[in-house]
């Protein structure tokens, strides 16, 4: 029965899609020619350079699965969407270009990320005559190198901020005389203009001067640009021991390995279950009962398919007699349905009387709705169907699942000071929780070897959940590798219908408290469909409350990181604004956000220290700033409500092609040695996390 599933939901997202685009614009470019090319019914996460900041909006509007933050480039807005083909045609006739296949989806062995440039570089419009001249200035001007290749980066405000044509240029020389420029891109956040600034620009040595120009004749001063992040951490001592990570680790795997490492170094770790225990890697049974393209009724299991409902037969049948009443019956695990017959003996039941009947006289057992376009239609003699969870797990046992923490110092008494590290809150993003136990594992084996790791555990309280959402992470691994939520189904009426399966749960990372979707901020939905799904009401989840709860029942936490992917991020509260205004939660006081910048720096540059990998100046600050706007996320709550210094990662950086020349995507679940690199560099930059809060305690010792 669910072989159709797969396509089912596509079609579904592609409906939304193109509801989203059924304006096309009649000005847009003739499309380009196709370089990148999907199956109709193919989903895959798609880097796309869109035609203009209207198509991008309906896209929003029409709830497409944004992956990253939409980004100019060469005017255009860049995009990674999560698509079928078919979508990515019809973007594709209204002027968009695909850049990049970053992932396909249901592609177990090959992960490998295909990059094609893209066809044709946009032809910038020509230089607006200019009234008076503006005045610009730097708000960013930073370089570093990474790989042996340098790069510059830079941010430039106009006071021309209401002019959409007004166009600024990137002057730079080197110490040794050479000379070069590049564009910058307007940017604009809910409508407010915030600066022009580009991609990280390769340049040929370190740059010693730049100087900005706008098409309106403005100069800015001269600028020294400064080395990013310039910090770096103590070097490692000789046999410091690294790389305990061989592979992908599913929740299953995941419990394993903190099972080990409790008993193997029982002085230094608590093993913490949680007290939120999960719904599990469960869901109801359900089928339709008649043809979903003709007319039918979803028959759905009021319990969960493994308890007892996998299987059940359901049925209607014709009594074969005149003047007979529409019964319902459950036997033997065989739901049948006796249709009701005029006294021609004609059946006369519709689509409405079967779902009614079986909601009235089976209700405990089984819900039953018209699916989305059967109402009021003749029900046919149908099935026996059975009904099925979908699940195609077979490792996971079917029960409530306990999240557990992982406790690491020596003293785990409230004495020190507290940093919690969590991962996983969203289920594709698989090479978080890698991040998190090469973390815990770094400690604790060098706890036994190294004098410096031991010290750092003598003053600091470690706190670790590897994976928040074990149930929609088991979903990920075994189902539909691009689920980002919970497995909890809020959905009623026709949104349960099982060709929406891929797209039920909640957002765990939009159920917390501070700065909500019900508090009217912006960045998660209402919409049980939605990528961005809310919940029912603020902390309605178990994922959500066990992170909530962990950190009130241990205030010695003051330092916080929320492991995500991709796309190589470094970001702290304010994470939400309100779209009136673009009015922000409260902005960190002067001292603390200089804490903030500092401490950034100083992590940065330990991620830096592993393989090379820098993240960006331009994405490294508040979330609201340089990511989007997210309605209720965890570390606003830590920040807001209990005080503790609450960052974000966001690892997967992009990578430089030199072949080229662009910077690519590495998607939720990179091909194993990326995974393997970003789990080495991220747990380098929380083991420095570490020193900075021991660093924070030495002036700020913990009260008791
Ligand atoms: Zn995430």
């Amino acid at each position: 029965m669910f072989v159709r599933r797969r396509w089912t939901a596509l079609a579904t997202i592609s409906i939304l899609i193109t509801a989203a685009l059924s304006h096309p614009d009649p000005g847009a470019a003739a499309p380009a020619a196709p370089t990148i090319t999907l199956a109709p019914t193919e989903t895959a996460l798609v880097r796309v350079r869109l035609a203009d900041q209207g198509q991008l909006d309906r896209l929003v509007a029409g709830g497409a699965d944004l992956a990253n933050r939409p980004r100019s480039r060469d005017g255009r807005p860049v995009a990674d969407l999560v698509l079928t083909g078919r979508q990515l045609a019809d973007l594709t006739r209204q002027g968009a270009n695909a850049v990049q296949v970053v992932q396909r989806a249901d592609d177990g062995t090959r992960r490998l990320a295909e990059s094609v440039r893209a066809a044709e570089a946009r032809t910038r419009s020509g230089l607006r005559a200019a009234d008076g001249a503006d005045t610009l200035q730097f708000l960013q001007a930073y370089w570093w190198t990474t790989g042996g290749r340098t790069f510059l980066q830079a941010q430039v405000a106009t006071t021309a901020t209401d002019d959409p044509d007004v166009e600024i240029t990137v002057n730079w020389r080197t110490a040794d005389g050479a000379t070069g420029s590049f564009p910058l891109y307007r940017f604009e956040d809910s409508g407010e203009y915030q600066y022009h600034y580009a991609l990280p620009q390769p340049v040929p040595a370190r740059p010693v001067q730049l100087t900005a120009t706008s098409s309106l004749g403005g100069t800015s001063r001269p600028v020294t640009p400064a080395l990013w992040p310039n910090a770096a951490p103590p070097p490692q001592p000789a046999g410091y021991q690294k790389d305990f990570i061989d592979a992908y680790l599913t929740p299953v795997d995941v419990r394993a390995r903190i099972a080990r490492l409790g008993r193997q170094y029982r002085d230094l770790v608590d093993v913490i279950d949680l007290p939120n225990r999960t719904q599990g890697y469960r869901r109801t049974a359900a089928a339709y009962l008649g043809d979903p393209a003709a007319a039918a009724v979803v028959v759905e299991s009021v319990r969960f398919g493994d308890q007892g409902m996998d299987g059940v037969q359901v049925r209607t049948v014709d009594p074969g007699r005149p003047g007979r009443p529409l019964t319902v019956r459950y036997r033997d695990r065989v739901l049948t349905v006796s249709l009701a017959t005029d006294s021609a003996g004609k059946v006369t039941s519709s689509t409405d009387d079967v779902a009614g009947a079986i909601n009235a006289r089976q209700g405990a057992r089984f819900r039953a709705t018209v699916e989305d376009g059967s109402a009021g239609l003749p029900m046919p003699v149908a099935g026996p169907v059975r009904l099925d969870d979908g699940l195609q797990g077979t490792e996971v046992p079917a029960r409530p699942w306990t999240v557990q923490a992982l406790r690491i110092g020596k003293h785990r008494d409230g004495s020190r000071v507290g940093v919690l590290a969590y991962s996983q809150e969203h289920a594709r993003e698989w090479a978080t929780s890698l991040v998190t136990l090469e973390f815990a594992e770094r400690l604790l084996a060098n706890a036994r070897t190294d004098a410096a790791t031991r010290q750092l555990l003598e003053q600091v309280d470690v706190f670790v959940i590897p994976t928040v959402n074990p149930d929609g992470a088991n979903y990920s691994f075994h189902d539909y590798n691009f689920q980002r939520k919970n497995l909890v189904n809020h959905c009623t009426g026709v949104a349960r219908d099982p060709k929406y399966r891929t797209m039920w749960g909640v957002d765990v990372n939009r159920n917390y408290t501070v700065g909500s979707l019900f508090d009217g901020y912006v960045g998660a939905s209402a919409n049980c469909l939605s990528g961005n799904y809310a919940g029912t009401a603020e902390l309605s989840e178990p994922e959500s409350r066990n992170v909530i709860d962990l950190a009130r029942a241990h205030p010695n936490i003051r330092f916080a990181m929320n492991v995500h992917s991709y796309g190589g991020y470094f970001m702290w509260p304010p994470g939400a604004y309100k779209a009136d205004g673009r009015v922000t939660l409260p902005r960190p006081s002067i001292d603390e956000s200089t804490l903030f910048l500092a401490s950034a720096r100083r992590i940065v540059g330990a991620i830096a220290a592993e393989r090379g990998t820098v993240t960006w100046p331009s994405q490294t600050g508040p979330v609201a700033d340089v990511l989007y706007s997210a309605a209720g996320n965890s570390a606003d709550q830590l920040y807001y409500e209990l005080g503790i210094f609450a960052w974000d990662f966001e690892v997967g950086n992009d990578r430089w092609n030199e072949v080229t020349g662009q910077w690519e995507g590495v998607g939720f679940q990179p091909p194993f040695d990326e995974a393997h690199g970003e789990s080495q560099e991220y747990a380098g930059g929380l083991v420095e996390l570490v020193r900075v809060a021991r660093d924070y305690a030495a002036g700020n010792p913990v009260r008791r």
